[in-house]
């Protein structure tokens, strides 16, 4: 089975990332044994091609209600997650044999192709402050319908943990500071500090070539108390999943970048599938609250 038939021709070219990152096609096919495996895949926008056409943004569901929820490339210039999403596609497989999995891998593929953090209006893809209370209206195309399939198009169990893998590129503002190097959280959500999850997926970091950065300030102005910030209200869709979907804990994972390939981008793929494996944990521990497949 093959998705793909018919994707524009840019996502064929290797974009110019200096990152070294793959065609959006490799992405786009590498979650085909998701189908096969009898999740479906359901496009949830799309973003226009710059060749023509459209660029699709999937996201794949083995069953409802969803226990868990995995995100990756929200922002252009962290192609990390999305990679390191792709790269474990079959333990994913089976994981989905007792969990309700929802993925959504690829946020941005404007974003990606383009090294650019926001889609192309120039807004955050899954802005979400117009569910928050904070502005009238949706920030872009892409947030109204993401934001709507998590809210509306999809059940999500209360309590279903997620995760999201982001990166830090300090290089692309340049007023922004942040010596160092390593990774930090945001973790929000009713328990969310004491979920085994949280604790897990700190507690791998901590040990991964990526360490925990102890103390900082990111561009948003939030301050690491080691390396967490907790319960933040950045209007991101991770901020929404805690606040009306009622998930918890919600984690969100960032590594300082200093240029497109500083760390290396192979060795951050590396250290976000270990950060993978630590949230869902060994079988039989992976969340208090998962119950088996009825
Ligand atoms: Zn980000």
């Amino acid at each position: 089975m093959n998705a793909d038939a018919g994707l524009p021709a840019d996502c064929y070219l290797s974009p110019s990332s200096g990152d070294g990152r793959p065609p959006l096609s490799e992405i786009f096919s590498a979650f085909d044994p998701l189908l096969l495996a009898g999740w479906r895949a359901i496009e949830v926008a799309t973003q226009p091609a710059p060749s023509g056409g459209t660029l699709p943004i999937r996201a794949y569901l083995n069953r409802e209600p969803v226990d868990a929820i995995l995100i990756g490339g929200i922002h252009g210039r962290e192609p990390a997650g999305a990679l390191a999403l792709a790269r474990c596609v079959p333990r994913l497989v089976g994981r989905g044999g007792t969990l309700g999995l929802l993925l959504m891998p690829l946020l941005n593929p404007w974003g990606y192709l383009h090294h650019i953090r926001y889609g192309p209006s120039g807004q955050s893809v899954s802005d979400s402050d117009h569910l928050l209370g904070r502005q009238p209206g949706p920030a872009c195309p892409e947030a109204a319908a993401i934001t709507g399939f998590v809210m509306d198009g999809v059940r999500i169990r209360p309590g279903a943990a997620v995760l999201d893998l982001h990166e830090d590129p300090v290089y692309e503002a340049p007023e922004y500071q942040f010596e160092g190097s390593g990774s930090y959280i945001y973790v929000t959500g009713a328990g969310a500090m004491t979920h085994p999850a949280s604790r897990r997926v700190r507690d791998c970091l901590e040990g991964s070539r990526l360490p925990l950065v102890r103390d900082g300030v990111t561009r948003f102005g939030e301050r690491l108390t080691d390396g967490i910030i907790v319960d933040t209200a950045d209007g991101s869709i991770d901020e929404l999943l805690a606040r009306r979907v009622g998930c918890s804990p919600v984690i969100t994972v960032e590594n300082l970048l200093h240029a497109p390939d500083s760390p290396p981008l192979a060795q951050r793929v590396e250290v976000y599938l270990d950060v993978l494996e630590a949230f869902f944990g060994a079988p039989g521990e992976e969340f208090p609250c998962a119950r088996p497949s009825s």
